[in-house]
């Protein structure tokens, strides 16, 4: 039986927002494959919280897969394997919930958390993330990667097995009386719902076409230093330009703040219109060659 670790980072709150996964497949007693893929999520919508913790930005994934594309090599395995996951309701349900999203059956699953399995094999007061009971057991990685994560759940994995002598992970669930979960083949959901894939593919249409005239998009800033600042596009004969309201930005220079913007990084955005990056990306994308965004054309504009 093929025995593997998953892990998912998302964009947002949202399950199917998955915008990194990682994988690592047990062979006998050692971790013999990794794989990392970057997904662009549905909705290029990115929370700064969630930003800080896996540092991926929507520029990041603009090009990437998406999360059908990402997975179908993964999905036989992931089907007929046991799935290993640190804190295993989360992955599970961002599996669930992004096949959902895309119209796609859910395969049945079997998978087992490797939190529950450190509470019984690897106990302390400081508790069981996955980052403590990595540095506990000495094994390397960098935490909040999907890859290096989905890696360092198969080593608590291994782990466990050579504590208790089990032989393998499949020993380790009659070692610890813990079988796997199972999880039941889901059809594909009936219809579009109005917040799936294909419901926000329409709104988002509508709203681009809404926006064929556009308006002012203003973003205020957190600059370095807690200084706010105003990043506003400015409709020109030659096209949209983006000024901020910071001392290189009023000498008519290129700036981080513009920078961020244009990444879609809203770390360290204040004002509450994460949607207008993403509509800022499009009428840029949508418009006219010689009137676009670009940066050679922002450094020179301002
Ligand atoms: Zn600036």
């Amino acid at each position: 039986m093929t025995v593997l670790a998953l892990d998912f980072e998302t964009a947002n709150e949202r399950r199917d927002s998955a915008c990194a996964v990682g994988l690592a497949w047990i062979e006998g007693d050692r971790v013999v494959r990794r794989e990392s893929r970057l997904i662009r999520p549905p909705e290029m919508r990115f929370s700064p919280g969630n930003i800080r913790v896996h540092g991926i930005l929507p520029a990041d994934v603009r090009d990437a897969p998406t999360f059908p594309e990402a997975m179908a090599e993964f999905l036989p395995d992931l089907a007929q394997g046991l799935i290993l996951a640190h804190n295993a309701t989360f992955d599970i349900g961002v599996l669930r919930a992004s096949l959902a999203a895309y119209g796609l059956p859910t395969p049945a699953l079997a998978y087992l958390c490797t939190v529950r399995i450190a509470r019984q094999v690897f106990p302390d007061p400081e508790g069981c993330g996955l980052g403590k009971v990595a540095r506990r057991l000495g094994i390397r990685f960098q935490h909040h990667d999907a890859g290096e994560d989905a890696y360092a759940c198969a080593e608590i994995a291994l782990a466990a097995v050579r504590a208790l002598d089990a032989g393998s992970v499949l020993g380790l669930t009659h070692a610890l009386a813990m079988p796997a979960t199972a999880v039941p083949a889901a059809p594909p959901p009936y219809g579009a719902r109005p917040d799936g894939v294909t419901g926000r593919a329409v709104a988002a249409a509508r709203a681009a076409r809404g926006s064929a005239a556009p308006k002012e998009i203003a973003f205020t800033i957190r600059g370095s230093t807690g200084n706010r600042y105003a990043v506003r596009s400015e409709p020109r004969v030659t096209g949209l330009y983006l000024r901020c309201s910071c001392q290189a930005g009023r000498n008519g220079r290129r700036c981080r703040h513009v920078d961020a913007i244009l990444d879609g990084d809203v770390t360290d955005l204040l004002s509450d219109n994460h949607a207008d990056v993403e509509r800022l990306r499009r009428l840029i994308e949508a418009a006219p060659d010689g009137h676009r965004i670009l940066p050679e054309r922002l450094r020179r504009a301002a």
